[in-house]
């Protein structure tokens, strides 16, 4: 299960955004007419920066999940009446469904296999949509009509609400236990403002402004992700040597720093496997993840990491960085050997330094930190030395 610090981080920001635009539905005679007039430009505005950005991200799942929400809007605003409300209930049905299936889809580029596959489903179900709208059909009509419940959710039919159900289900089950939290938090949100703005479509602006709402999370989510592609490493999630850098500068009086590197790793390569060597990595990488004494752990590069410890003295310091040395020692890793699995244990040599006022910038720092490492090898390996 995902931390629930993480989680409430992660939930928290688009809801945020939800939330401020859900007030502005509640309280719309308090808030100046001119605000809501600039509500559908405003939405077509970020939509656009938002299918742009997408774009050059190589992030296509987003461009399938704001151009449905410009087609609903659009449509609401010039169909007649009846097909309006053909439209309310078909997408509300099918939208939801549809974030789901976006978001499990795998992220490829939008003229590959997949990415061809990707644009010939969304135009069958706009397609669809579309046929509906203008030549409806009884019999689906009474499916979507089915009364399941014994409360009533008008606008939303029975069906759209069973839907929501099974969806929160799906995406709160994900938000818990899937690893892409970024991803299946902010999708929650999107179908709950989704909801929001259909079940209160009778007061004024409300699926106008849930619309902007979720033009804005989703902005938010694409800022966020390209801060993770610039400063978080891949393999191992963790911050990685951009981070460091940024982090050295913020660096107070007193500080300690870390340098850790796994003991014979080459060797571990080339007797499992480079791939077999990326999931120790990974396994490092977790542990180190959890330091305690206000430490944090960065990827330096290859299979060297740094602890940063801000105000700690070196006692401090080495302790904390001894207390992984140890777990990691002692964490059984099973590769596969041939037909057979063998359980090995890795081990981590560290040189802990504090700064003093001799040294000109934290780079002196890590320096002296690299040297303590060295003489962590030299005594043996497995070792913390204080440098
Ligand atoms: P020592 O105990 O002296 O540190 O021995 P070592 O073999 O770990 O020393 P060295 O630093 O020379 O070897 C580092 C190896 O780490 C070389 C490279 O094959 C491996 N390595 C670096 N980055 C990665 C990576 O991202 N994935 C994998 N699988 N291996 C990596
Ligand atoms: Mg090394
Ligand atoms: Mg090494």
């Amino acid at each position: 299960m995902n931390p629930l610090k993480t989680i409430a981080i992660n939930i928290l920001i688009p809801l945020f955004i939800s939330a401020v635009f859900s007030l502005m539905i509640f309280y719309n005679e308090k808030i100046p007419k001119l605000i809501f007039t600039l509500v559908p430009y405003l939405f077509y505005a970020i939509s656009i920066l938002v299918l742009w950005v997408s774009w050059h991200f190589n992030r296509n799942r987003f461009i399938f999940i704001m151009l449905p929400l410009v087609f609903i809007h659009i449509g609401f605003e010039h169909f007649s009446a009846v097909n309006a409300s053909n439209l309310f209930l078909y997408t509300s049905v099918l939208y939801p469904l549809h974030l789901i299936i976006f978001l499990a889809l795998k992220e490829r580029g939008l003229f590959s296999i997949w990415g061809i596959f990707k644009i010939a489903f969304f135009v069958a179900e706009v397609a669809l949509v579309l046929y509906l709208v203008y030549f409806p059909s009884e019999t689906i009509h009474s499916y979507l009509n089915i009364k399941m419940f014994a409360f009533s959710s008008y606008p939303l039919q029975d069906v759209a609400v069973a839907i929501g159900i099974f969806v929160f289900f799906v995406l709160t089950s994900l938000v818990l236990f899937n690893r892409y939290l970024i991803y299946n938090s902010t999708f929650l949100v999107i179908a709950l403002t989704f909801y929001t703005g259909f079940y209160f479509l009778k007061l004024p602006h409300a699926n106008e402004l849930s619309l902007l709402a979720i033009g804005v999370i989703v902005f938010g989510l694409l800022i966020r992700e390209s801060y993770r592609l610039a400063f978080y490493d891949e393999l191992t999630a963790l911050p990685g040597r951009r981070a460091l850098v940024e982090d050295m500068a913020k660096l107070g009086m007193k500080y300690c720093l870390a340098m850790i590197d796994i003991d014979f790793f080459k060797k571990f390569n080339d007797t499992y496997g480079h791939d077999t060597g990326d999931e120790v990595l990974k396994m490092v990488a977790s542990k180190l993840a959890q330091v305690s004494g206000g430490g944090k752990a960065y990827r330096y590069g290859g299979e060297e990491f740094v602890l940063l410890f801000p105000s700690k003295g070196i006692d401090d310091a080495y302790l904390h960085t001894d207390i992984l040395r140890d777990t990691i020692s002692k964490s059984p890793f099973s590769v596969r050997n041939k037909n057979s699995f063998k359980t090995i244990y890795i081990n981590i040599s560290a040189g802990v330094v504090q700064n003093t006022p001799k040294d000109k910038d934290p780079f002196a720092v890590m320096k002296r930190a690299d040297n303590a490492l060295y003489k962590a090898k030299e005594a043996g390996r497995n070792k913390v030395i204080k440098g």
